[in-house]
């Protein structure tokens, strides 16, 4: 099979399928076929592949969901972007997801709603929503999303395929549009660990244009898969909240680690006391840097702008048409958070908090190799189901955003289904230790 037949393949896939599941926002067939008929050389040479939409793409719309960038085009490729093309694979097109990746439903996109593939009633999850539905549904095989609080882990528990957010400074964050930049991270979906660790092989590395991008030697992310997990002691975290949580979602992560066990794995007892104000500190830390890197979609540098005679007016009127609801809201949350009077009520003490947080999992891990959890109290809600209540969907963020917060990676992996929906185990590990997090993964599946 030649790269173009590989190509053509997953167009064709789109076109049949992507009418009624709306994972893409754009597809880009001629310079898709064009680059699969140079017969691109490398790891994932030939291989189709999809992009969230706010991860730039030189000369091809990168929206982030939003009105404020419906048109605008980047001059330029994140480094992402460049690395695969490097590997060879070829980019069909960019996925849908909540406005600037602020969501957990992909409900907040300026432009469409994504199903999820298991039940059209339901969402994909979010933000990545459209990456993991393409990538479940058969679209590509694999895509790449981001991750600030759950955005990979989540969707792909929902929609039933792999996903893994990476230590934070591990994938270059350069030509990602920023959410909240200590916290955001890209990484990979796909169906297995494996196709994760080819894809981890191919954007990984240290980048002088990401001043956060750690400097850690290459390593090829496929070399323990087959080790299996006799004598690795996986933690099991004592008094985990629970409110909330599914009790199929319960019995499917215990069934999990019961056949790990059986595998070879040792169990430990593991604390993490302040897991209860995870949820608090992040919807401090993520607004208040958003509205700080919001600022600059102003009117003047990019995309839509309202044209009136009065500078200010400007500002004021781009801003207002160009943001949704849930943007606008982050925006107010963290500006009001970083006001003077209230910083040190508020971002600094949730400052404090996050320490105490990544405190709890360094500690945690001098005991284990890996942390289970579940991914999601809930398997994928109905379409509109929380829309009104953003507490209540904020809630459900409980067991993802730790790792955001401790910059640790992690993945979810398909685990079962509930009510014909599926269900994904989390499984953590400490910093760098990716290759750990692939290798339970691969037992499992
Ligand atoms: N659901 C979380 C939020 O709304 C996480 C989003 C993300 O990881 N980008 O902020």
């Amino acid at each position: 099979t030649t790269a173009v037949d590989w190509v053509r393949t997953s167009l064709q896939a789109i076109e049949q399928v992507d009418a009624q599941l709306q994972s893409f926002l754009h597809v880009a067939p001629e310079q898709a076929i064009k680059a699969a008929e140079q017969q691109p050389q490398g790891t994932l040479g030939g291989v189709p592949y999809a992009l969230k939409d706010n991860i730039n793409t030189e000369g091809m719309q990168t929206t982030a969901a939003s009105r404020i960038l419906e048109n605008y085009i980047p001059p330029y490729s994140a480094t992402v972007t460049k690395q695969l093309q490097t590997a060879g694979s070829v980019l069909v097109g960019k996925t849908n997801l909540d406005e600037f990746a602020m969501g957990s439903t992909t409900e907040t996109s300026a432009f469409k709603k994504t199903r999820n593939p298991y039940s059209e009633s339901h969402v994909p999850g979010g933000s990545s929503g459209g990456s993991a539905a393409a990538v479940a549904a058969g679209l590509v095989p694999f895509a790449l999303g981001s991750d600030t609080g759950g955005s990979i882990r989540q969707p792909a528990a929902f929609c039933g395929v792999f996903g893994l957010k990476p230590t934070y400074g591990r994938v270059s964050r350069y030509g990602l549009i920023a959410f909240a930049s200590s916290l955001d991270q890209i990484g990979p979906f796909t169906h297995t660990a494996e196709d994760a660790a080819i894809v981890m092989n191919a954007i990984c590395g240290h980048d002088a244009l990401d001043s956060t991008s750690a400097k850690v030697p290459a390593e090829d992310f496929t070399a323990d898969l087959a080790m299996g997990v006799k004598g690795l002691r996986i933690g099991i975290v004592r008094n985990l909240p629970e409110a909330g949580l599914d009790p199929a979602i319960k019995q499917a992560t215990d069934a999990a680690i019961q056949s790990l066990t059986a595998a070879g794995a040792q169990v430990v007892e593991v604390d993490l006391p302040h897991s209860e104000y995870a949820v608090a500190t992040y919807y401090l830390i993520a607004p208040a840097e958003a509205s700080s890197n919001l600022a600059r979609y102003d009117g003047v540098r990019y995309g839509r702008r309202v044209e009136t005679s009065a500078l200010l007016d400007m500002y004021e009127q781009t801003r207002s048409e160009g943001f949704g609801m849930e943007v606008k809201r982050r925006i107010i949350i963290g500006t009001y958070a970083l006001s003077s009077g209230y910083y040190d009520a508020y971002y600094k003490r949730a400052q404090q908090m996050r320490t105490l947080i990544r405190q709890d999992y360094e500690r945690a891990f001098e005991q284990c190799d890996v942390i289970l959890m579940p991914t999601t109290p809930t398997t994928a809600f109905p379409f509109g189901d929380k829309a009104d209540d953003p507490l209540q969907m904020y809630l459900n963020d409980i067991y993802t955003i730790p790792a955001n917060l401790a910059g640790i990676p992690g993945a979810s992996v398909p685990c079962g289904f509930a009510n014909g929906l599926p269900i994904g185990l989390q499984i953590l590990a400490k910093p760098f230790a990716e290759r750990t997090i692939l290798r339970v993964a691969h037992a499992y599946e």
